[in-house]
């Protein structure tokens, strides 16, 4: 199919067409681009999995421009999410619900339950309110890569293959929405993302991280967020985590960059601003200020894919804080290096 490109915010109604008609679009959020489709078409939402190659199992976000679009998707909604609401939406924060019967079950994945977020980038609220409709939105990647954080990297994987990608210029935070199961006795983070544990607990008496996060996954530690078990975030060149005491991990690093050279391949390090002029490989990034997260988080997907872009075969790449928005981003480095963490 040929791809139309919009980047127009005035011509946002070609796409609201193309949603109502059944068709996909790509739009930019705060979080990441996603790929969006009418949530109560199930023929729509079987073309969102078919155009990232996106495992069935895994259950899409629901987006919604306005609470009022809420009460028909979900059975109840408790004074705890209520709060939740009218702290954190419009952003990057996913609620857990009961699904009412209107919510087609591609969309959940044959589950009970629904998530749902109201995004504050405008262009997609303008979108939703145009096309009139809920809309279902993974990641606007190929299943497996890291997260598109602006349109020239969606254009890379799904060009052909969805109707429209509206070019709303870069996201701001960079990485994917918080996930907060309401469905349980106390709220649980099933993924961690925009809207940080510290920011949870201020509002929530309790809050629980679910342990599949913080560990490497096995038989018996499923993950509750059903799309946490696949390999995610990956670039083509293999990643390792390289993390200790700040000398140490130089000397390591410099040590591996050597003899992954000595073997023919093509080197890459993610570092930081501070420390980016002390390697020297085929490609050195820096993810941002060391005292910044938010930029570290806004930068990091990007920053895979430009190895990618470089042809590198393996990346050595420094450990990030794990705090505030720190821990979605390791969270995700972690994943992108299947686990593999070098300890100094
Ligand atoms: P993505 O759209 O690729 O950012 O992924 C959405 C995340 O939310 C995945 O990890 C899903 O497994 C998770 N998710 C979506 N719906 C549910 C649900 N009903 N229960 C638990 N996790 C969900
Ligand atoms: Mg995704």
């Amino acid at each position: 199919m040929k791809t139309v490109i919009i980047s127009d915010i005035n011509h946002l109604n070609i796409a609201a067409d193309v949603i109502q008609k059944g068709g996909l679009v790509a739009a930019p959020t705060e979080t990441v681009y996603g790929l969006c489709a009418n949530a109560l078409n199930p023929a729509s939402v079987r073309s969102i999995f078919k155009a990232k190659g996106r495992p069935s199992d895994n259950p899409l976000i629901v987006h919604i421009a306005d609470q009022s679009m809420l009460s028909n998707l979900v059975t109840s909604i408790s004074d705890e999410a209520l709060l939740l609401m009218k702290t954190f939406w419009p952003g990057p924060l996913t609620l857990i619900f009961k699904a009412s019967s209107l919510v087609p079950k591609e969309v959940t994945a044959g589950l009970d339950t629904v998530a749902i977020r109201l995004p504050s980038h405008p262009v997609m609220q303008k979108l939703i309110d145009l096309s009139g409709v809920p809309l279902a939105a993974p990641s606007a990647n190929t299943s497996g890569k890291p997260s598109p954080t602006n349109a020239q990297r969606v254009i890379e994987d799904l060009d052909g293959k969805v109707d429209v990608i509206i070019d709303g210029g870069s996201s701001s935070v960079g990485v994917e929405s918080t996930v907060l199961d309401m469905t349980s006795d106390v709220p649980v983070i099933l993924r961690p993302g925009g809207i940080t544990y510290e920011m949870l607990r201020a509002v929530l008496k309790t809050v629980i991280i679910d342990r599949a996060i913080s560990h490497t996954l096995s038989a018996d530690l499923l993950p509750k967020a059903p799309g946490m078990k696949y390999t995610h975030y990956a670039p083509n060149a293999e990643v390792f985590i390289v993390k200790g005491h700040s000398e140490a991990v130089m000397i390591k690093i410099s040590e591996l960059i050597k003899l992954s050279k000595s073997q023919g391949k093509a080197v890459g390090i993610l570092a930081t601003d501070e420390t980016s002029h002390l390697f020297h490989a085929d490609l050195v990034l820096s993810a941002g200020p060391e005292a910044d997260l938010n930029v570290i988080a806004a930068n990091l997907f990007e920053k895979l894919r430009e190895f990618d872009d470089a042809h590198i075969d393996i990346v050595y790449s420094l450990a990030f804080p794990k705090e505030g928005i720190g821990y979605a981003v390791m969270n995700r480095l972690e994943k992108s290096a299947s686990y593999h963490i070098i300890e100094v």
